[in-house]
């Protein structure tokens, strides 16, 4: 478990000990100092360090004796799992998911409810703050107990003053102070983090990226696609919290006419949309398909079609997602060129949809991108699925409450 650290600052590096150190106590408790040093590979003063952290906090107990070889017996640490609960909520234009968890990173309750974002703004705020009560509620829990919620949100959002901008397809959201108002409601401290980035932290809280230093997280859906990273530990938000918003990052300059008026966008180029636009385009050239042969008008050729056609072995529908796959590979060359991530992490609706468009977008990595050490890059599914966002919400708490560390 050797983390390369040789450029990650000491503040980073403390983030990143303590989350090799929880996760480590996660998998092991009860667990000795002396076991825990050598899983960890750190030192005994930061081990000491972290430890007298988490005690003072309640987090972290000292009962029993372990096993001994002979000689003194070694004291057992273990997570006082009831010592806190954090609340990670995830905003979508179809969902609101929430998920309890208490300080053994073990989920205690989950909701989900419908948006209805067309019963508008406040009925949706109404919702969230109705399933942070009842989550507090099913857990059996005081309020007090609950150390933060988190909040993962489509973008654009101001992270620092906790507001969504104004996130696509939400008519009449514009600026909402949401931080503010669930820590108003609330008196528990909230956190905002746009859905790619929250997706970021899951996995490097609690999925493939655990503990490493820089990890890039891209999300393909049907019509979007977006990304987020951890660089050294942190979130890297960059100017505007604009970072990561690879959707609109050209890799064909002659290529399809993308939403946003541009052409050749990753966003245009590797979604189901362009999977969409691909196999019309081919039928209309006079190609045959499973999707184009019950004489509907070629045009109106549903996604879902395409998707469940291609999994049964439609050549023209496997093209297109191959086409697509390559696309994403290159546009996953371009992002090593630019921030050499140890980790790269695919999710969202396509891969779901149809697996084997990770495994072809990394062969087209393998085989197109510059770097010599590309075939070192770890480039993994996303290890939650539908729950990468309320995850995402819950791990972005866990990554600012314990942000002073001695
Ligand atoms: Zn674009």
């Amino acid at each position: 478990m050797s983390i390369r650290m040789s450029n990650v600052n000491n503040e980073a590096m403390k983030k990143i000990n303590l989350s090799l150190v929880l996760n480590t106590i996660w998998e092991n408790e009860p667990i000795s100092r002396r076991d825990l040093a050598k899983l960890t590979g750190l030192t005994p003063s930061s081990i000491t360090n972290i430890i007298k952290r988490l005690m003072q906090d309640g987090v972290l107990l000292e009962t029993g004796v372990g096993e001994s070889s002979g000689g003194r017996k070694p004291v057992m640490l273990h997570i006082n799992g009831q010592s806190g609960y954090i609340i990670g909520i995830e905003l979508t234009f179809y969902h609101i998911t929430g998920i309890i968890m208490d300080m053994r990173a073990k989920k205690v309750g989950k909701l989900i409810e419908d948006t209805r974002l067309k019963d508008g703004k406040e009925a949706v705020v109404g919702r969230i703050i109705d399933i942070i009560d009842k989550l507090i509620n099913q857990a059996g829990i005081e309020k007090a107990k609950v150390l933060g919620i988190g909040i993962s949100a489509p973008g654009p959002y101001d992270h620092d003053r906790g507001i969504l901008i104004n996130p696509p397809n939400f008519h009449g959201w514009h600026n909402v102070p949401i931080v503010d108002i669930i820590q108003g409601r609330f008196n528990i401290p909230t956190y905002l983090e746009k859905e790619t980035q929250a997706a970021a932290l899951a996995e490097w809280w609690f999925g493939g990226a655990k503990n490493c230093d820089s990890l890039f997280a891209i999300n393909v859906n049907k019509v979007g696609l977006g990304g987020g990273m951890i660089i050294n530990g942190e979130v890297y938000h960059g100017f505007f919290d604009g970072a990561g918003d690879i959707g609109h990052m050209i890799i064909d300059i002659d290529g399809m006419q993308c939403t946003c008026g541009s052409y050749g966008c990753l966003e245009a180029m590797a979604t189901g949309l362009y999977v969409q636009r691909y196999v019309v385009s081919e039928i209309k050239r006079g190609r045959t398909s499973a999707v184009s042969i019950n004489g509907a008008d070629v045009d109106d050729i549903d996604m879902d079609n395409i998707f469940e056609a291609a999994n049964s072995g439609d050549l023209l529908c496997i093209e297109a997602f191959d086409k697509a796959a390559y696309n994403l590979g290159i546009g996953i060359g371009n992002i090593i060129n630019v921030c050499s991530p140890d980790v790269i992490v695919i999710g969202g609706e396509i891969p779901t949809l149809y697996p084997q468009y990770i495994e072809k977008a990394v062969t087209t990595v393998r085989s197109r991108a510059y770097p010599g050490y590309n075939k070192d890059v770890r480039i993994l599914p996303t290890t939650f699925g539908q729950e990468m966002g309320a995850i995402g919400a819950v791990s972005l708490v866990l990554h600012n409450i314990f942000k002073i560390l001695p």
